[in-house]
C-alpha cells in the first residue's frame, strides 16, 4: 500500500483509508472482519467521528495489539447524549467523549484530534480563540493527540482553519461533483440534484481550489471524506455528470487534489474491502476519470488542469499533471515559495524541455493549454 505524508503531522499514512461510520449498528464479528480485512490490506488510517458506544468498542476490539499501527482519527466535539449523537462545543462533554473514545479503544492517544464538523464561520471563529482549541492543544502537548486536525464541508470556513496555522490535519469532503459547487454549499444540499441545476457552474470552485493548494503549500495534509458523493456518483441517474464513476476513479480524483494524503471509504463487508483494495492494482485506464468527466457539457471544466496526465506520454518526458500542480501553487502565491521550487528542481523534466508538439493538448479532455502554461511555467520557475 502506498503511503502518504501528513506533513505537519509528521508521519505518514496509507493513500486508502477506512471511514467508519457505515459500521455503527453492525454486530462485533462484522466489524472485526471489516477492519481486519483493512489492516491485513495494508490501510493504516481510519476515521472515527461516531459516539455511539458500541461501536466505538468493537472497533477497539477489532484493532486489538494492532492499535499502534494504525492511525486513528478520534473526534473533539462528538457527543452521544440521550441516545443520540451530537455535536458539541460544550467543553465538559468535548472532554468526557474524547475520553470515553480513548477507554473504548483501549488506548492512551489518539493519532489526529479532529475538532468535529466545523462547517459555519462563526463556529470557527469561536472555537479558533475559545476552550475547544486550548483543549485539542493541552491534549497535543500532553501526547493524548500526536496532531491537531478539524472536519469540514464548508471551503471558506476550511481555509480559514488551515491560515490560522492552528490545525495538521483537515477532513474534508472532496469528489469531482462537490468541487464544482459554490465554497459555502451547505452540507445538506451537497446530496441534493437540484443544487447543480440552482448554481451557475463551471468549472472547480475556485475557493475549493485555493484551499488544496494552501494546504500543500502549509504541510496540513487533507484526509478525505464523501468520496464517492454518498453513492450518486456511482449511478448516471443519480451522477449530477449523467455518467457513473467507479470507486477507483473517484478515490483517484480525490488523491489527485493537491494536499490530499488519503481516501477514506466506508465499507460493511470484507468483500467490499477487498474490492476497494484493488486500487492498489489497477492500471492507469482503470483509474483515470478524465474522460467521464471530460465529456460533461452541463458542467464545463474546460481550461483548467485536472492534474490526471491522461495527456501523457510526453516525448520530452514531463510529468504535465506534476508542472501544472506545482504552476498553480506558485501562482496563488505572490511569488513562488522557495519549497515550490524545490519540488519543481526535482522532477525529472521541465517546462523548459517542452518540445512545444501538442500532443498532450490532442488528449487532454479539459482542453488545458498545455503549451502555453509550460512557457508560463519556465518564465516562473526559470527552467
Ligand atoms: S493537461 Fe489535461 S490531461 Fe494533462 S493532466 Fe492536465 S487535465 Fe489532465
Ligand atoms: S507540447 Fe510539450 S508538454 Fe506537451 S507533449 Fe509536447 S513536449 Fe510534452
Amino acid at each position: 500500500m502506498r503511503q502518504r505524508l501528513l506533513p505537519k503531522a509528521g508521519f505518514s499514512v496509507s493513500e486508502l483509508g477506512l471511514g467508519c461510520e457505515h459500521l455503527q449498528g453492525k454486530d462485533e464479528g462484522l466489524i472485526r472482519e471489516v477492519v481486519g480485512a483493512a489492516l491485513d490490506g495494508g490501510i493504516n488510517i481510519l476515521d472515527l467521528f461516531m459516539s455511539e458506544p458500541n461501536v466505538r468498542t468493537n472497533i477497539g476490539r477489532a484493532l486489538g495489539n494492532r492499535r499502534d499501527r494504525v492511525a486513528v482519527q478520534g473526534h473533539i466535539g462528538s457527543a452521544w447524549l440521550d441516545g443520540q449523537y451530537t455535536r458539541t462545543r460544550d467543553l465538559e462533554q468535548c472532554r468526557r467523549f474524547f475520553d470515553d473514545l480513548l477507554r473504548r479503544l483501549n488506548t492512551e492517544y489518539m493519532d489526529i484530534g479532529m475538532i468535529h464538523f466545523v462547517d459555519d464561520l462563526q463556529d470557527w471563529r469561536a472555537i479558533e480563540k475559545g476552550p475547544v482549541m486550548e483543549y485539542a492543544q493541552s491534549l497535543k502537548a500532553s501526547g493524548r493527540i500526536r496532531a491537531t486536525g478539524m472536519s469540514s464541508h464548508n471551503a471558506q470556513v476550511a481555509l480559514e482553519a488551515v491560515r490560522s496555522g492552528l490545525i495538521d490535519v483537515l477532513m474534508f469532503s472532496i469528489n469531482p461533483a462537490y468541487d464544482l459547487l459554490h465554497e459555502t454549499t451547505l452540507i445538506d444540499d451537497l446530496f441534493k440534484g437540484e443544487t447543480y441545476q440552482a448554481q451557475t457552474l463551471r468549472g472547480v470552485n475556485p475557493v475549493r481550489a485555493e484551499l488544496y493548494r494552501s494546504c500543500e503549500a502549509s504541510g496540513v495534509g487533507i484526509t478525505v471524506m464523501k468520496t464517492l458523493g454518498a453513492g450518486a456518483l456511482l449511478e448516471a441517474k443519480s451522477s449530477p455528470f449523467g455518467t457513473a464513476l467507479t470507486v477507483p476513479q473517484l478515490a483517484r480524483y480525490a488523491l489527485d487534489r493537491p494536499g490530499v494524503a488519503s481516501v477514506l471509504v466506508g465499507c460493511t463487508s470484507p468483500e467490499q474491502v477487498e474490492n476497494y483494495l484493488r486500487y492498489e492494482t489497477l492500471d492507469e485506464a482503470s483509474l483515470d476519470y478524465s474522460s467521464a468527466l471530460g465529456s460533461t457539457a452541463a458542467y464545463s471544466l474546460a481550461g483548467r488542469c485536472m492534474y490526471c496526465n491522461h495527456c501523457l506520454p510526453c516525448p520530452a518526458r514531463i510529468d504535465i499533471a506534476q508542472v501544472n500542480k506545482y504552476l498553480d501553487l506558485a501562482e496563488q502565491q505572490a511569488q513562488p515559495v522557495a519549497s515550490v521550487l524545490d519540488h519543481y528542481r526535482l522532477l525529472e523534466a521541465h517546462a523548459g524541455d517542452c518540445l512545444a508538439c501538442g500532443l498532450c493538448e490532442e488528449r487532454c479532455p479539459f482542453q488545458v493549454p498545455v503549451r502555453q502554461r509550460m512557457q508560463q511555467a519556465k518564465a516562473l520557475f526559470g527552467l
